[in-house]
């Protein structure tokens, strides 16, 4: 029988919210229900699925750790985080317009400026870290507003308080891609934001072997139209996948802490070396959002940039010949991975954006496991210092 954990605390929540689902032979980990279809047992009465498509016990399981962990009333998890983001705009209508940040995602961004352009929604890529520019950018056509904090790779914050009000006084639903840093570290519901999405292929699996995405509501409009959208296009996640991404989020506070804590420790070495022009990290005291960081994250993540003095030669031959650091795309596994955002998670924009956006080509991006930080920092010293001269 499924327990009330609402009054636990967000780690006692990861472990046991959605797990006590077999009632047939009591097993203390979800089962997985590979099934496409289930049998009714009379016409019209089922025990609450009949389709997989439609709904999904192992799926529901993840939904509702999901709902709970970011505080919400429902949550869809869907096949990828792109899926997440392809639900939510069906919120909106042709002709509708929708704010977003021009530092955002770079799959995002494709989404927005080719399918969903062609579809009839209009986006304006604004800087939001200053929200008199997203206010300026409204006009009565304004639906919805889409806020990713931090960004990625350069790590601005947008302020998610001031920019769900101003939704909120606009009429138009306020959505935060809240993928970099998990629930564990920011939670947007209570700043005000009306959805949470997250690519759950990042920190929430936290493992690198699944691709999945999810969808948290808190109005029950939201929920009831985004249970919907998600049936009928098709976007949810396999029982497997929300399997594995169940097992990963039991083990999410105590990843993050040592994901934060190695960033840190990173983040100081690197700020020190003469190959290094400049380190992005929130929770460096001189990052410029730092303040805001403190207000409204409950830490600073695992994420992390550089720029390597030189440039984009100097940039490729590091991340070469790192050892530890995989390069590949991708963030949020135990393992740490190092890339070139303007050749790879950013390829997508178009270079005018990655241009207004302060993405070079002497920039990378570090997403940081949780290997031992002394490994990780001799490792990516060691690069440096072979980049120069
Ligand atoms: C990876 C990512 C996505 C897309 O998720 P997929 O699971 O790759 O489809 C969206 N937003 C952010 C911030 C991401 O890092």
């Amino acid at each position: 029988m499924a327990h009330d954990y609402s009054q636990q605390r967000f780690e006692t929540r990861c472990v046991h919210v959605g797990v006590d689902k077999d009632d047939s032979y009591n097993s203390c980990i979800t089962p997985i229900y590979p099934t496409s279809t289930f049998r009714f047992e009379s016409l019209g009465k089922t025990k609450g699925y009949d389709y997989t498509r439609s709904g999904n016990p192992t799926r529901r399981a993840l939904e509702e750790s999901l709902a709970s962990l970011e505080g919400g009333i429902d949550c869809r998890a869907t096949s990828t985080g792109m899926s997440a983001i392809t639900a939510c705009m069906h919120l909106f209508k042709p002709g509708d317009h929708i704010i977003a940040g021009h530092d955002i995602y770079g799959g995002t961004f494709r989404l927005f400026n080719v399918p969903f352009t062609e579809y009839g929604l209009k986006f304006s890529f604004v800087n939001m870290q200053d929200p008199g520019t997203v206010r300026r950018a409204l006009t009565p056509q304004t639906k919805g507003l889409w806020l990713e904090t931090p960004s990625n790779p350069l790590l601005n914050l947008v302020d998610l308080e001031a920019l769900a009000t101003i939704a909120r006084e606009a009429g138009a639903i306020s959505i935060a891609d809240n993928t970099f840093m998990s629930p564990y570290f920011q939670r947007p519901f209570e700043q005000g934001v009306d959805i949470v999405m997250h690519s759950t292929t990042k920190y929430l699996n936290g493992h690198s072997d699944v691709v999945g995405g999810a969808v948290i509501t808190r109005h029950q409009a939201h929920a009831e139209r985004i249970g919907y959208i998600v049936n009928a296009l098709g976007l949810a996640c396999s029982p497997f996948d929300a399997w594995l991404v169940l097992r990963g989020v039991k083990t999410l506070g105590p990843r993050m802490e040592v994901h934060q804590r190695n960033a840190l420790a990173v983040a100081q070495a690197l700020r020190t070396h003469p190959s290094v022009d400049r380190v992005y990290y929130p929770g460096l005291p001189d990052h410029p959002h730092h303040a805001l960081a403190k207000k409204q994250m409950k830490g600073f993540g695992g994420m992390l940039s550089f720029d390597v003095k030189g440039g984009g030669a100097q940039a490729e031959k590091v991340m070469t010949t790192t050892r530890l650091y995989a390069m590949a795309e991708s963030l949020g596994g135990i393992e740490s991975l190092i890339e070139h955002p303007e050749t790879m998670s950013h390829a997508s924009m178009t270079a005018a954006a990655r241009q207004g956006a302060g993405i070079t080509d002497k920039t990378l991006r570090v997403s940081v496991g949780i290997e031992h930080a002394d490994d990780l920092i001799a490792d990516l010293l060691g690069a440096l210092d072979g980049s120069r001269g």
